[in-house]
């Protein structure tokens, strides 16, 4: 018998360690490691390079400054170059999940390069009746913003397919509110992520800082502090805990955070931790300008070396971007850091920095970033072993990467929606060469050569 594709001579990495064997694939899945050199219709070669399972990026932001039928086609591709083949999308509806779900997935069918899935944000009392209906379809994980209240409690919401302006919600989450997403997510047995700053204490502390006319990423990082961080997780955890809800704190990039995170650990809530590769690379001391403005903050150098650290001690489950698909003029609107926009983009840079500041400088092993960036985010989210591995029957989600390719990152380079990269100009050393979606190169040497409605939803299943 033929099969459809064979790399031959990659060192594969699985959780147990690096073996080498030759992949065999056939009709999207893997179906066999072997030393031998099966019938097959296209062979590729990847000696001295290192094959790992596609990223699953768990945090995606896109569909919010351009809709998503043209969101899915410019950030997929980014996605697709950057060696991520699942992307998990942060949908914020400003409306019913009953009424625009299915325009969404209808629009999103026909425009990714990679596979994709969404986490449900919850934003409106009348959402939380609609968790069910969500689970139902597909989508078993959901999406609560703490920091959504109070003056502070205006978010850009996803535009409705066919629509092409800005969508601007007023997001009032309360006690009550949190408690009843909690429970319900735990009758559900769904896991909740948690934005995790308190909205008060940001609005108190951004007040503060603009009356004291400070400015820049130091500044920002103050108004928005690590004690809201703490405060928020442990009023989360504490309502978690008595309804046994699995929660997953997206973008922890403190070490009073982690800290907070590991009490309520022992104390005996479920808990995954995510941290996205900027609280790894930028603090406001490094950074100049805006650009790295996000929420939270980026924090000081002692806090990237402190997250460093709970990576190799195992504290952390994942990495995530918070990728956001903007631009410059809206990113620098104003004079002052209070005027410009949080988020910026990450998809396509997420594997290059990890495997070039992480891999390559010896804060991580091959093994680690596997489990960090496609295994444990697929266990965690329900897509495991379909996604997450490399094992037989497993889809053929492949990366291979060089890990002494060396190039200087440019937005151009990673052909998105956006005009700018927080990482503009730095050189790094690794680089994926290949992605493979379900057996299918989807990009290669940084282009694109898939085709955009190729990427499929992935549901994940409801449990009993
Ligand atoms: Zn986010």
């Amino acid at each position: 018998m033929t099969f459809d594709t064979i790399i031959i001579d990659s060192h594969v990495i699985l959780p147990s360690g690096m073996i080498e064997k030759n992949i065999v694939i056939d009709e999207g899945k893997i179906v066999n490691f072997t030393n031998e050199i099966p019938q097959c219709n296209e062979k590729i070669n990847a000696r001295g390079l290192v094959s790992i399972p596609g990223l699953i990026d768990p945090h995606v932001h896109y569909g919010v400054y351009s809709p998503i039928e043209k969101a899915a086609i410019t950030e997929s591709r980014v996605a697709a170059i950057g060696g991520v083949t699942t992307m998990m999308r942060m949908l914020r509806l400003g409306g019913s999940y009953r009424k625009l779900l299915d325009p969404h997935l209808l629009e999103s069918s026909s425009s990714h390069y990679v596979d994709y899935t969404i986490h449900a944000s919850i934003l409106q009392k009348s959402h939380i009746e609609e968790m069910e209906f969500c689970a139902k379809k597909g989508i078993n994980s959901f999406k609560l913003y703490m920091n959504l209240g109070g003056d502070v409690g205006h978010v850009y919401v996803d535009m409705t397919p066919g629509t092409i302006s800005l969508q601007q919600e007023k997001v009032e989450i309360d006690s009550s509110m949190i408690e009843k997403i909690i429970s319900t997510a735990a009758l559900l047995k769904c896991p909740v992520l948690v934005h995790a700053e308190d909205y008060q204490m940001c609005s108190c502390g951004m007040r503060e800082g603009k009356e004291k006319k400070k400015d820049g990423l130091g500044a920002w990082s103050e108004s928005r502090s690590v004690e809201s961080e703490i405060k928020s997780i442990r009023d989360v955890s504490k309502v978690a805990r008595k309804v046994g809800c699995v929660l997953y704190f997206v973008h922890i990039g403190s070490q009073g955070a982690i800290n907070a995170i590991k009490e309520e650990k022992k104390n005996g809530t479920k808990i995954f931790v995510e941290t996205c590769p900027h609280y790894l690379t930028l603090s406001y001391e490094s950074q100049k300008g805006y650009l790295a403005k996000v929420m939270p903050p980026i924090r000081a150098s002692k806090d990237v070396d402190a997250i460093w650290s709970e990576i190799q001690l195992g504290t952390v489950d994942s990495i995530g971007t918070d990728h956001v698909a903007n631009r410059l003029d809206r990113k620098l609107a104003g004079n002052v850091v209070w005027d410009a926009l949080a988020g910026f983009p990450g998809i396509g840079t997420m594997l290059p920095i990890l495997i070039s500041e992480g891999v390559n400088k010896g804060r991580m092993t091959l093994e680690q970033l596997v489990s960090l960036t496609s295994m444990n985010t697929a266990k965690i989210f329900r897509m495991f072993p379909k996604k997450g591995s490399l094992q037989n029957g497993s889809d053929a989600d492949i990366t291979i990467i060089d890990l002494k390719k060396e190039n200087k990152v440019s937005s151009q380079l990673l052909d998105g929606f956006s005009d700018y990269t927080v990482y503009e100009g730095w050189n790094l050393k690794g680089w994926p060469v290949k992605t493979l979606v379900r057996g299918q190169i989807v990009a290669e040497d940084l282009k694109i050569i898939g085709k955009p409605g190729y990427g499929k939803f992935v549901t994940r299943p409801v449990l009993s």
